[in-house]
């Protein structure tokens, strides 16, 4: 049977799938099972910024699994400590520990029950637009309705404000705020840079009221924006941040990072079977080290430039904004995006949506600039006029 006919038959039914199936993966190209050949700025929904078969990455895979695959965390592991000494090697000055997790969701869970822990208070404030996750506490902390409404009522006490509104944000943090969450660059919501002054104030106002500054960095992580941080850009010292997505290269993994303002946690207020797994470890380690060995956030930083710069030249009645920064870019059309997905598909070439009208691109970091340029090239085209959308054309 086919590969498409199997999935429809027994999968959950939770996702709107494009027709192809894709079966190998080199850097930024990636192929389906008819060896028809697409570059990928998909990567992996954020967690490709390694590139398929990274070298450095399978072989710590393949090492580890010949060595230990499982040690859970009532003892101690040579690949865990090594990985948490050099997370905190990277992250911003005011992390001091980290918990080991296997996503983002999970991450962001993890950072909202540490700042009602430390605080001992039980509220949060968030973005309008923002996006944290789906299980129940990163879902409340989420702004949008179709994924919210099934389950409410979720955590109460949560307050959405407009993102990059100081004044909003100065008014909803009180003395009963445990933290603020809110992402660097919004990705899901559709690619919107914080500004500078938007994202020192919010860490101010934290400092200054007694609550946590959680910076979900799970997709702005690990070279994505230019920095090894998106936090970097702004000199920005989260009490809290969430991290998953390329963390190890693409194995599944996450981790929320805890600064001093957090202080000592209780022993068994929060934990996870699989949390700090060494083969997970392993390969977070191996995918670190090969970012910084081959200065991806920094070719992230120059490339996303170029890219962005290239894409701002498409002469396009559909286009109303470019924006992004490093290599996190989102064209945002007049028109819904889902058609042009599809056009840039079949030329080979594969994005995301962020929201209804936005095109993401979240290309490995590895990525050629031929190959950019040819996505340039791809999107023009496909910009270049209208598509008549059919009915009932599903959205992502
Ligand atoms: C993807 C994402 C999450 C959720 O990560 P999962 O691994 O899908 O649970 C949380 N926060 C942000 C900013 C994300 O982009």
């Amino acid at each position: 049977m086919k590969i498409q006919d199997l999935e429809n038959q027994f999968t959950s039914g939770l996702y709107t799938k494009r027709p192809i199936a894709f079966v190998r993966g080199v850097g930024a190209h990636l192929w389906d099972s008819d060896e028809n050949e697409y570059i990928d700025c998909v990567g992996g929904q954020g967690a490709g910024n390694l590139g398929h078969a990274n070298p450095a990455v399978v072989a710590a895979i393949t090492q580890q699994a010949q060595t230990l695959i499982s040690c859970p965390e009532m003892f101690y592991n040579d690949k865990r400590a090594e990985l948490e000494q050099k997370l905190i090697s990277i992250a911003p000055k005011s992390i001091k520990r980290v918990y080991l997790c296997n996503s983002g969701t999970e991450a962001v869970e993890a950072c909202l029950k540490f700042a009602r822990v430390a605080t001992k208070r039980k509220e949060f404030v968030a973005t309008m637009r923002g996006f944290h996750g789906r299980s129940i506490g990163a879902l409340s902390a989420t702004w949008e309705k179709k994924y919210r409404e099934p389950y409410e009522p979720l955590w109460p006490g949560f307050k959405h404000i407009a993102y990059n509104d100081i004044e909003a944000l100065d008014a909803a943090v009180t003395e009963q705020t445990a933290g603020v969450i809110l992402e660097v660059v919004q990705g899901e919501g559709g690619v919107r840079p914080g500004s500078a002054e938007y994202l020192q104030a919010a860490q101010k106002i934290c400092r200054e009221r007694g609550a946590m500054f959680i910076a979900d960095e799970v997709q702005t992580g690990f070279g994505r924006t230019g920095k090894m941080f998106a936090s970097e850009h702004y000199g920005l010292e989260p009490d809290l941040m969430s991290l998953a997505k390329s963390i190890a290269g693409g194995v599944p993994m996450g981790a929320a990072l805890i600064g001093e303002r957090v202080g000592q946690l209780p022993s068994q207020v929060h934990g996870s079977t699989f949390g700090g797994n060494p083969l997970a470890a392993a390969a977070s380690l191996a995918a670190i080290g090969y970012l910084e060995e081959n200065k991806l956030p920094q070719r992230s930083l120059e490339l996303g430039a170029w890219f962005k710069s290239e894409l701002m030249k498409i002469e396009s009645p559909l286009i109303r904004e470019v924006r992004g920064l490093g290599l996190m870019v989102g064209i945002e059309l007049k028109q819904k995006v889902t058609p042009y997905l599809q056009a840039l598909m079949a030329k080979g070439v594969l994005a995301l949506p962020a929201g209804l009208t936005v095109m993401r691109f979240l290309p490995p970091l590895v990525i050629e600039k031929d190959d950019l340029a040819k996505v340039v090239s791809v999107v023009a085209d496909v910009l270049a006029k209208p598509i008549e959308e059919k009915r009932g054309a599903g959205e992502e």
